[in-house]
């Protein structure tokens, strides 16, 4: 069994196909899926896919691009639409100055709304971070001296601060198309290194397909190349990989999976 850990199922680049494009992901083994929110005021737009399938769970919100548009987001308005029985972790959201350009402090205003989120509800925060590590990694220890909180690095790109500052959180790490890109040979060799309950597999899906398709609209099927990459670079077969993947996603999103893991 293969959890797609992060996608994008709501957006419109799935709308005409939908039910092909999932089938073909259970064609090759993928049996859940957690669709992620971008916008915590638009998240009627996930949590309604979500509502449609019963192998697919959602998180609410606001990713760092979009900080500017939600710059007064509150834990309160966040922690309300965790009560719907679809929503099983917070997020996305995070620090990007590289492909986002909303303001510094609107994105870590936001950003620390979504961890106090995550603080008072125990559900897990999927994080964005590109290239804020120290920032990223500094924030992370000064909320969790205070509250710690399940959560999961997604599409993991930082380098050993980040990676070490995730390991002594208790923080997941997320691998998806990046892995398999020239030039992300420091993300492999952690990747290669890192304990095998802390690796979740994603898509990031309909972006960062892996290679050789990145030009093309990715899709949760193509999870299977992030998978076989990854378990050559473990020295380890793409069954029992992608099986501990699936045990960590359980584990982490268990507000979605407790009750049916075995
Ligand atoms: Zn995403």
């Amino acid at each position: 069994m293969i959890i797609d850990s992060h996608l994008h199922l709501d957006f419109d680049e799935f709308a005409e196909d939908r039910d092909a494009v999932m089938a073909r992901a259970a064609a090759v083994g993928v049996e859940a899926y957690v669709t992620i929110g971008i916008r915590v005021r638009d998240s009627a737009r996930v949590i309604a896919v979500a509502e449609a399938y019963d192998n697919v769970f959602c998180t609410v919100g606001t990713l760092p691009h979009l900080a500017d548009e939600e710059h007064d987001v509150t834990a309160d308005e966040i922690i309300a639409l965790t009560h719907h029985p679809k929503v099983v972790g917070i997020g996305e959201a995070g620090l990007d100055r590289v492909y986002g350009n909303a303001a510094w402090p609107a994105q870590t205003a936001v950003f620390a709304a979504h961890i106090e989120a995550a603080q008072r509800t125990q559900l897990p925060l999927v994080i964005h971070s590109v290239r804020e590590d120290e920032a990223m990694a500094g924030m992370l220890r000064e909320a969790h001296a205070k509250a710690p909180f399940p959560f999961v690095v997604h599409a993991f790109s930082g380098g050993p601060l980040l990676a070490e500052t995730t390991l002594a959180l208790g923080g997941y790490f997320g691998f998806g198309g990046l892995l398999t890109y020239p030039g992300n040979d420091l993300q492999r060799e952690i990747a290669a290194a890192l304990p095998a309950d802390r690796l979740l597999l994603e898509t990031d899906s309909p972006s960062l397909a892996p290679a050789p398709l990145q030009e093309t609209r990715n899709e949760p099927a193509n999870i299977v190349l992030t998978a076989q990459l990854l378990a050559k670079l473990r020295g380890t077969d793409v069954g029992s990989l992608a099986a501990q993947c699936s045990a960590n996603t359980r584990r982490l999103f268990s507000k979605a999976f407790a009750a049916r893991s075995a």
